[in-house]
């Protein structure tokens, strides 16, 4: 864990804090990026769960532009306070279908989406929410080695019935994949079987380019792969004081 994480700042020390990690966490990925011989550099999605909007509107001024929330009602509540800025909300978590009406109005792009009741929730949610953009929607894919369908993903095989029913949902653009490194299995080894689907995916969907994966442990193998979107909050943030 990079230097300074995890410290209790005093309260008036919180922007000094926050500015370090984010510088810590932006040249890592530089580096990453470099040494990967990539020409782009992935995009940062500061990951804001469980800390307070205060702590939001000073990483907005140390220009971020993306965070990621993973409940509902603690995002929904963040961004209707925080409505000032220009933040886009990115649906990071478990999502319910009965949530899909809420997230709809806030959320940029949802990361989690996993089953196919889903992709009809939301699609529904945007055409009575009446945006003029659409929701980016990422399948979350579960990378664990003999996954069965259930919690935390849909199996690599459901992936390409999950992205056509994206494609054709009003109101929503199939934006690409995501995925988190599974416990006990190194990350690189992951996130290949990821950039593999990726690659299948784009064969069918080319405008589905988005890969998010890697987070604060795992930046650099994610980097490595592929991703164009991480979710970072520990490194940045410090630790969260509830364990999810
Ligand atoms: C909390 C969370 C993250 C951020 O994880 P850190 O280890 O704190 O960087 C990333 N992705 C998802 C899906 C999360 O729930």
């Amino acid at each position: 864990m990079a230097e300074g994480v995890g410290e209790q700042a005093r309260p008036d020390g919180r922007r000094e804090f926050l500015a370090a990690n984010l510088e810590r966490v932006r040249e890592r990925i530089r580096r990453a990026a470099a040494s990967a011989g990539r020409a782009d550099e992935p995009e940062l999605i500061v990951v804001t769960k469980f800390h307070p909007a205060s702590d939001v509107r000073i990483l907005a001024g140390l220009g971020v532009r993306s965070v990621g929330e993973n409940r509902d009602q603690e995002a929904s509540e963040k961004a209707a306070e925080l409505a000032d800025l220009p933040l886009a909300w990115h649906f990071i978590g478990q999502l319910q279908t009965n949530k899909a009406k809420s997230v709809a109005r806030y959320a940029a792009a949802v990361h989690s989406v996993d089953r196919a009741g889903l992709v009809s929730a939301l699609s529904k949610a945007m055409v009575q929410a009446e945006r003029e953009d659409s929701l980016d929607c990422l399948v979350q894919v579960n990378l664990a080695l003999g996954a069965a369908p259930g919690r935390g993903g849909a199996v690599p095989e459901e992936v390409p019935a999950l992205a056509d029913a994206i494609a054709q949902a009003p109101g929503l653009r199939l934006a690409g994949l995501m995925a988190v490194a599974p416990l006990g299995e190194d990350p690189a080894a992951a996130f290949a079987r990821l950039a593999q689907a990726a690659g299948t995916l784009r064969q069918a969907h080319p405008g589905a380019s988005m890969l998010s994966a890697g987070m604060s442990q795992d930046l650099e193998e994610a980097v490595a792969a592929g991703a164009t979107h991480l979710r970072i909050g520990t490194d940045v943030l410090g630790r969260r004081r509830t364990v999810r």
